[in-house]
């Protein structure tokens, strides 16, 4: 008999849990006959400001979008530099460059985070930067106290990118708690995920919130009235509702779902090259990735190894970000050296990490990693 694969997600598992409360929400969308922009998103937004105790939440239509209104809302104007990580989604920089801003790479520390205390010493180099938008990579929070210290000390304005770490905390602190906005994203694999994209700002600044609102929507003021140049950025009530009703209920279990697996990972993986990436100082992670590193000249073979024992794995990210191509024509900056960003890419191995996985499977990746004998 062939052992079931370990999936890195598993959404069909996911809709034999959710299904019923996901098809009320469907019947009640259609048959209240307004799809976008209504009750649903308003109620979903609330809910969500409550959960992560923010004044304001603005439901948008994902992720990138949620950073680019970010950073428009707090007055990026075309040509002004902003501070953030080599190591992420690319989405993370696209945003950036969307709002006009000049990307300012700088490098990640041994977790594969922005290094705070690189980006302390950029900002005194260079006062003209004056945004930063930091990255919660992997489900682990930066160092809330250092961040703070960092906006307080340059006058810069943060956006925090908590696109894979709604949750998290650093010493106590809920992430995108010290950003003026912070980014969201309900793309299916995060750990709030929508049946299709979906994404949010967070803000306790009523003006800011209000400025989003009208960004999202054509950037009207009134009806027909188009005071900025806005974006089709809304959150369709079909997502909003499935979102508050099956699967926002769920968060809580999820992540606790979550640290139980990487807990059960750090006490079971003691490996000679197979190594996990140090969690920072102080975070309460959600684990939205279980990342490991090897060396680069295994993982190939590492990989093929969890694979015969039928165990995806995935790499994030393969390449930094100012290494892609779509980065060669545009203005951005490197201040001092990325060589910890780029040993990552290509050291980095992702083992499966999702609230669907039983104790199990999660003993078949133990055993598999532990078996690899380079
Ligand atoms: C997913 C993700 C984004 C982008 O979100 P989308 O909803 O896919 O646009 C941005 N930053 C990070 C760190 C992400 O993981």
């Amino acid at each position: 008999m062939h052992a079931q694969s370990i999936l890195m997600n598993d959404f069909a598992k996911q809709w034999q849990d959710t299904e019923a409360r996901v098809l009320e929400a469907v019947r009640e969308v259609g048959a209240s006959g307004w799809y976008i922009l209504g009750a649903r998103v308003k109620e979903f937004e609330a809910a969500l400001a409550t959960q992560l105790g923010r004044r304001e939440v603005i439901g948008v239509a994902n992720g990138l979008d949620a950073i680019e209104i970010g950073l428009r809302a707090l007055g990026l104007v075309p040509g002004q530099k902003v501070l953030t990580t080599p190591t992420s989604a690319f989405a993370t920089t696209l945003a950036i460059v969307r709002a006009g801003g000049v990307p300012v790479f700088v490098d990640v520390d041994d977790s594969g985070l922005l290094d705070l205390e690189l980006a302390d010493a950029q900002l005194a180099r260079d006062p003209s930067i004056r945004f930063v938008v930091p990255v919660h990579l992997f489900g682990h929070a930066l160092d809330l106290t250092q961040l703070e210290a960092l906006a307080a000390r340059h006058g810069v304005a943060v956006i925090e990118d908590c696109c894979q770490a709604i949750g998290a905390a650093s010493g106590g602190r809920a992430v995108g708690s010290v950003g003026k906005v912070s980014a969201l994203s309900f793309y299916p694999t995060k750990n709030l995920g929508a049946l299709g994209d979906g994404g949010a700002l967070m803000t306790d600044d009523p003006e800011t919130a209000a400025l989003a609102r009208r960004l999202r929507d054509y950037g009207q003021t009134a009806r027909f009235v188009h005071e900025h140049i806005g974006l089709n950025s809304r959150l369709d009530e079909l997502h909003a509702a499935i979102l508050a009703r099956a699967f926002l209920p769920k968060l809580a279990a999820w992540t606790a779902r979550r640290e139980a697996i990487a807990a059960a990972y750090l006490r079971g993986i003691a490996h000679p090259v197979v190594r996990p990436l140090p969690v920072p100082v102080h975070s309460q992670s959600v684990w939205h990735l279980f990342p490991v590193s090897v060396p680069p000249a295994l993982r190939a073979a590492f990989r093929a190894h969890l694979e015969a024992r039928q165990v995806q794995s995935n790499v994030h990210y393969p390449q930094m970000i100012p290494r892609q191509p779509a980065l060669a024509s545009i203005r951005y900056e490197v201040l001092g050296s990325l060589a910890r960003a780029e040993a990552l890419a290509a050291s980095e191995v992702s083992l499966p990490i999702h609230p669907y996985l039983s104790d199990d499977d999660v003993a078949r990746v133990v055993a598999a990693v532990m078996d690899f004998a380079p």
